[in-house]
């Protein structure tokens, strides 16, 4: 798997900041980013966080580039609405290599057999389009192991609910790995945004009830 944030809005604890001094002084918007020094962004950044005013955290997005990542992954990822997607099509673009994802869990000769299956699809994929299907319908023959490609976008705000989410330890493991990976590079360009992010349990109670892994037990 490999997740690579392409973009970003520049400066993104400065906009942020300059947002909030608007909303909480008579500044003008001329003004607005000026005499925010590194500390002075982030005493606002922290404020906006504490009072749960999370909409001056719009106006920041970072798009990454993701690849390596199953099917069964990118079907949990497009549920998130408040994001823009872009995903290799199956429609327009034909397979010649197997690139799949094997889950950790499925160890020996288990593993064997899911090569084996994975493997077969492919070539009856194949099969299938040099006999003349075109590559949107020959695809149903594909298991959900299959790689793809896709970049995303999401502003602040909707990566700090994906994290909430999708880094917790409920959340399936492949989903968590691309989460995890995603935060690491967001805490690089903008560490005091970030600096909460995650699973619930890295701020506060863990709000899956008998569902909880446990850990956040543990650290009590
Ligand atoms: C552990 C786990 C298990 C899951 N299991 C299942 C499952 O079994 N079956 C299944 O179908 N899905 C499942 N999901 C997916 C889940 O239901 C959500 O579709 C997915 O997590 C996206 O979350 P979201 O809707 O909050 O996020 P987004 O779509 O990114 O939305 C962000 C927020 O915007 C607001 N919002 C967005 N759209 C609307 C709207 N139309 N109306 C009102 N408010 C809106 C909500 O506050 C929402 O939380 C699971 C997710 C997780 C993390």
């Amino acid at each position: 798997m490999e997740v690579r944030l392409i973009r970003h809005t520049p400066k993104p604890e400065l906009l942020v900041a300059s947002a909030a001094k608007l909303c909480y002084s008579k500044v003008g918007i001329e003004d607005i980013t000026k005499n925010l020094s590194r500390d002075k962004q982030n005493e606002f950044i922290k404020k906006l966080l504490k009072m749960g005013h999370l909409s001056p955290f719009e106006h920041i997005s970072f798009t990454f580039g993701i690849e390596g990542i199953s099917r069964v992954c990118t079907h949990q990822f497009v549920r998130h609405r408040i994001a823009s997607f872009s995903q290799q099509s199956q429609r327009y673009v034909s397979f010649d290599e197997a690139e799949y994802v094997i889950p950790p869990a499925i160890k020996k000769s288990l593993k064997t057999k899911f090569e084996k299956y994975t493997e077969d699809s492919l070539k009856f994929y194949r099969q299938l389009i040099e006999e003349g299907v075109a590559p949107e319908d020959a695809r149903y023959i594909l298991p959900q192991s299959f790689c793809t490609k896709i970049v995303v976008t999401m502003n602040a705000r909707e990566l700090f609910h994906f994290f909430g989410l999708r880094c917790c330890n409920r959340a399936q493991w492949e989903i968590r790995e691309v989460a995890e990976a995603m935060l690491t590079e967001a805490k690089k360009i903008a560490p005091n945004i970030f600096s909460d992010s995650g699973a619930p349990c890295v701020k506060g109670a863990c709000p899956e009830g008998e569902l909880s892994c446990g850990k956040p037990k543990k650290r009590l």
